[in-house]
C-alpha cells in the first residue's frame, strides 16, 4: 500500500513526488510516456532556480541550459508608429538573489527531474496509463493503471495528486474541468536550426514579437537550435489550410524581423499545433485528492510562467498534504488556503496575460518608466515573483492604474482589442468543446 500516487512525470508531479519522498512518504509516480520524451515550454523563470536548487538538480539544470538573463519584447510603440525592441532584463526586479533563469529543452529537463524522483524515493513507473480512479472511502483511493503492453492492474493508495498535464484526468473525469471564460488562444511551434541568435550576453534571451493574429516566442536552446511558436487567436488558427508547416511558415512572413532571423532556418522535426488552452478547474481539491499544475489550469504561455506556477504549487501542495495528514481535521482549512493562494498567483499572471495583445499594453512595454519603480515591479512578475513579496504586490496595482488611465487616451484601439479577444473567446464557448488536444 502506498501513502500517495503520483498521476503524471512531468515538472509538477517529480517535484511533488520528489518531496513526499524525501518527508518519508511511500509515493508511486505513474507517467504514461517514458522519458526522455518531447514537451513544449522551454523556458523558465528565476524563481524557478530555489525550487531547482530545493529538488538538489540546478547543477544538472545548469548543465543542459542556456542562462536567460532577461525577455526581450518588439513591437510596433502604437503611439510612434514606429517598431521598438525593450528587454526587460531580471537583475531589475526586486529579489537581487535570483537575476536570471533558464531555457532548456524540455526532453532533458523533465528527465532530470523524473530520474531525481527516482533517486529520492519514489517508486516510478514509465508507460504506465492511469485510466480511472475511485475514491471507496475515507483515507482511501484505488488507482487502476494499463501498462504499454495493454494489460491493466491496480493499487490502493490513502491520496492522490494529479499531476496529468493537459490531460487533466480528474477534473474531467469529475466534470471539474471549464474553459477560461476571458481568455482563449492557440498555437503553433517546432524546434528549428539555423535561427538568427542575439549575441553576447543576450544569447539565452527570450523574444517576444507581436504581429496582427496574436505573438510569437524565439527561445534560444544550448545547442545552437531555436524554439519558434506562434501563439494565436482561436480565430486565426482557426483558417488553417494545408499543412501545419506550411501555415507557421506562412504565419512567419507576417512579421518582417522575425522571418529575417528565420531566413536560413530548417525544421528540426515536427510542427505542431494546439486549439483552445484555456482552462481551469472548479476546485482544486477535495476529499483524498489533489489537482496540481495544468491538470488543474493553464492560460497562456506568453510570460513563460506555466512550469515555475505548477512546480512552485506543488511545493506549496507538499507542506499542505503534509500537514493534513498529521492533522486531518484541519485539512479543510489548510487546502482552502492553498487553493487561495495558488488562484491568486495565476491571477495577478492573467490580469497581464487577458490585456498583452492590447495596444495598452504593448505601448506601456515599448516604453517602459521605473517611477516608483514600477517597472521592477513588472520585471518582478515576468521573473515568478507573485506571490509574497508586498513590494511587487503594490506597485503592480500602481501599474494597473497606469494602464487604465492610457487605456482612456487610447480608447478606440482598446476596444477594437477587447472585441477581438471577446468575440474569439464567445466562439471557443459557442463550440461547446473542450480542448482535447495535449502537448506531450
Ligand atoms: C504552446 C505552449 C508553450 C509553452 N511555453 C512555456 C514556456 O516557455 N515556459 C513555461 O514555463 N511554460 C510553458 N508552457 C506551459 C508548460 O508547458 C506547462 O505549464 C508545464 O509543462 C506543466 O507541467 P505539468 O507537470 O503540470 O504537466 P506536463 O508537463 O504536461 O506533464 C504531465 C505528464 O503527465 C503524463 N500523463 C498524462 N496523463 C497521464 C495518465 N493518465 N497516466 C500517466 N501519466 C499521464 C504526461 O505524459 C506528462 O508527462 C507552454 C505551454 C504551451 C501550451
Amino acid at each position: 500500500m502506498f501513502d500517495i500516487v503520483v498521476i503524471g512525470g512531468g515538472p509538477v508531479g517529480t517535484t511533488a513526488a520528489s518531496l513526499l519522498s524525501e518527508k518519508g512518504y511511500r509515493v508511486c509516480l505513474f507517467e504514461k510516456a517514458r522519458h526522455p520524451r518531447f514537451h513544449i515550454g522551454e523556458s523558465l523563470l528565476p524563481m524557478n532556480l530555489p525550487i531547482l536548487e530545493r529538488l538538489g538538480v540546478l547543477e544538472q539544470v545548469k548543465e543542459i541550459g542556456i542562462i536567460k538573463h532577461g525577455a526581450e519584447f518588439n513591437g510596433i510603440d502604437p503611439i510612434s508608429n514606429k517598431m521598438r525592441r525593450e528587454t526587460f532584463y531580471f537583475e531589475k526586479s526586486f529579489n537581487k538573489k535570483y537575476p536570471h533563469a533558464y531555457e532548456v529543452r524540455r526532453s532533458e529537463f523533465d528527465h532530470i527531474l523524473f530520474e531525481n524522483c527516482k533517486n529520492k524515493g519514489a517508486t516510478v513507473f514509465e508507460d504506465h496509463r492511469v485510466t480511472q480512479v475511485d475514491f471507496p472511502s475515507k483515507g482511501q483511493v484505488s488507482v487502476q493503471y494499463k501498462n504499454a503492453e495493454g494489460d491493466s492492474d491496480q493499487l490502493q493508495a490513502r491520496y492522490v495528486i494529479d499531476a496529468s498535464g493537459r490531460d487533466s484526468l480528474l477534473s474531467r473525469k469529475m466534470k471539474l474541468k471549464q474553459k477560461n471564460p476571458h481568455h482563449q488562444s492557440s498555437a503553433i511551434f517546432g524546434h528549428f536550426s539555423g535561427v538568427e541568435r542575439r549575441t553576447g550576453r543576450d544569447e539565452g534571451n527570450i523574444s517576444i514579437y507581436w504581429f496582427e493574429h496574436g505573438w510569437f516566442w524565439l527561445i534560444p536552446l544550448n545547442d545552437g537550435s531555436m524554439s519558434v511558436g506562434a501563439v494565436c487567436w482561436p480565430d486565426y488558427l482557426k483558417t488553417l489550410e494545408g499543412s501545419t508547416d506550411d501555415f507557421l511558415w506562412k504565419t512567419i512572413a507576417m512579421n518582417d524581423e522575425v522571418a529575417s532571423r528565420m531566413k536560413q532556418a530548417k525544421n528540426l522535426g515536427e510542427i505542431r499545433a494546439t486549439g483552445n488552452f484555456a482552462y481551469t478547474s472548479k476546485k482544486m481539491w477535495g476529499q483524498d485528492f489533489m489537482l496540481l499544475g495544468d491538470a488543474f489550469a493553464f492560460v497562456d504561455p506568453v510570460f513563460s510562467s506555466g512550469v515555475y506556477l505548477g512546480m512552485s504549487g506543488a511545493v506549496q501542495a507538499v507542506d499542505t498534504i503534509d500537514q493534513c495528514f498529521k492533522a486531518p481535521e484541519k485539512t479543510a482549512q489548510l487546502c482552502n488556503q492553498l487553493e487561495k493562494r495558488i488562484r491568486g498567483g495565476i491571477s495577478e499572471m492573467c490580469w497581464f496575460i487577458y490585456r498583452f495583445t492590447s495596444p495598452v499594453m504593448q505601448r506601456l512595454f515599448m516604453n517602459p518608466k521605473n517611477d516608483w519603480q514600477v517597472e521592477s515591479a513588472v520585471i518582478s512578475m515576468l521573473a515568478g515573483d507573485i506571490f509574497d513579496n508586498k513590494e511587487v504586490k503594490i506597485r503592480l496595482k500602481f501599474f494597473h492604474f497606469i494602464y487604465y488611465s492610457h487605456m482612456l487616451r487610447m480608447l478606440p484601439g482598446s476596444i477594437k482589442s477587447w472585441l477581438k479577444r471577446k468575440r474569439n473567446v464567445q466562439e471557443i464557448f459557442r463550440k461547446g468543446t473542450m480542448p482535447e488536444d495535449r502537448i506531450d
